[in-house]
């Protein structure tokens, strides 16, 4: 497995692949790699012959109140991890690599990037897609990788790369949980043990509060409002629980096409975040 740290070096690794006919598949990760990046890194192994992983924790993303400093990192085990999965590549640039002095542009999305966690988080998702649009400009890969976990980063991440004409295939891969229902996440470290016993509560309420929106799709507030209570009971500060369109985010309040229940809650210090697929029981199902 090749380490590149700079743009220089990932261009032409990449180049010399792409110039022999070979696919690359591109997973943009953070580190503190678990299960949820391995399953970006089989899809891509399963279209692509060659996988490249970036690690970068992206201050840009993170606001001023957030983890940034304190964001798990684990150099030796991330690439051991990498290294395990068959990534032929590592992209590790330094924060002055990605963001050399001067650098002065910021890309935002309108519209999916508004609400949800974007409405909880100023400036997340301009963080997000503007390093993106970076990564994916860097390394110039087949196609990019992206977890269904970060329901809305994916949709944000998909309009920015239809937008700008950027060559690139945005491919979705499904959440991976643990058994009892929460969705793997860097910041499941943050849990106390009491805190870990609790946090499955998210998805069992977005399970329950999706089955009954699908059963009684006349009654979306009222469910929603069902689902808030159960979790505030159970001890999560619930900061949404809202029914959005599965494509484009924009509000439901009627069920007639695919849509997403999407949940963000805290416990303790960590903030948890999930979703579902709600499905209208007259649309066949498809992906999103
Ligand atoms: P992160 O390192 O947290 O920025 O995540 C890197 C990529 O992994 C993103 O596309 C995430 O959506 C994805 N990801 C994180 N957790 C999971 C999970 N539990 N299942 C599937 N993908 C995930």
């Amino acid at each position: 497995m090749n380490i590149a740290r700079t743009i220089a070096d990932l261009r032409r690794q990449v180049a010399a692949w792409r110039g022999r006919g070979e696919r690359v598949g591109l997973v943009p990760t953070m580190g503190a790699i678990h299960a949820g990046h391995l399953a970006l890194i089989e899809a891509a192994r399963a279209d692509n012959e060659r996988v490249v992983a970036s690690l970068f924790v992206n201050p840009k993303q993170f606001g001023p109140s957030e983890d940034f400093s304190s964001y798990p990192r684990d150099e030796t085990a991330d690439l051991s991890a990498f290294e395990g999965a068959g990534v032929d590549l590592v992209f590790m640039p330094g924060v002055e690599e990605m963001y050399p002095p001067g650098f002065a542009t910021n890309v935002r999305v309108a519209g999916v990037s508004e609400g949800l966690d974007g409405a909880f988080r100023p400036g997340h998702f301009e963080g997000v897609a503007t390093v993106v649009c970076k990564l994916l400009l860097q390394c110039l890969p087949d196609a990019a990788y992206f977890g269904e976990k970060d329901y809305q980063q994916l949709l944000v991440v998909r309009r920015m790369a239809r937008d700008l004409d950027t060559p690139v295939h945005i491919e979705g891969v499904p959440t991976v949980r643990e058994a009892d229902g929460l969705a793997l996440s860097s910041r499941n470290v943050y849990l106390s043990a009491q805190e870990r016993r609790t946090a499955p509560l998210l998805n069992r309420v977005l399970r329950d509060i999706a089955a009954e929106i699908a059963a009684r799709p006349d009654g979306i507030a009222s469910s929603l409002e069902r689902g808030r209570t159960a979790l505030d009971a159970g001890g999560f500060a619930v900061d949404y629980l809202e029914l959005r369109d599965a494509a484009d985010l924009a509000p439901v309040d009627r069920l007639t096409a695919p849509s997403r229940l999407l949940v963000a809650a805290r416990i303790g210090r960590t903030r948890l975040i999930d979703n579902i697929a709600v499905i209208p029981e007259t649309t066949p199902r498809s992906g999103i």
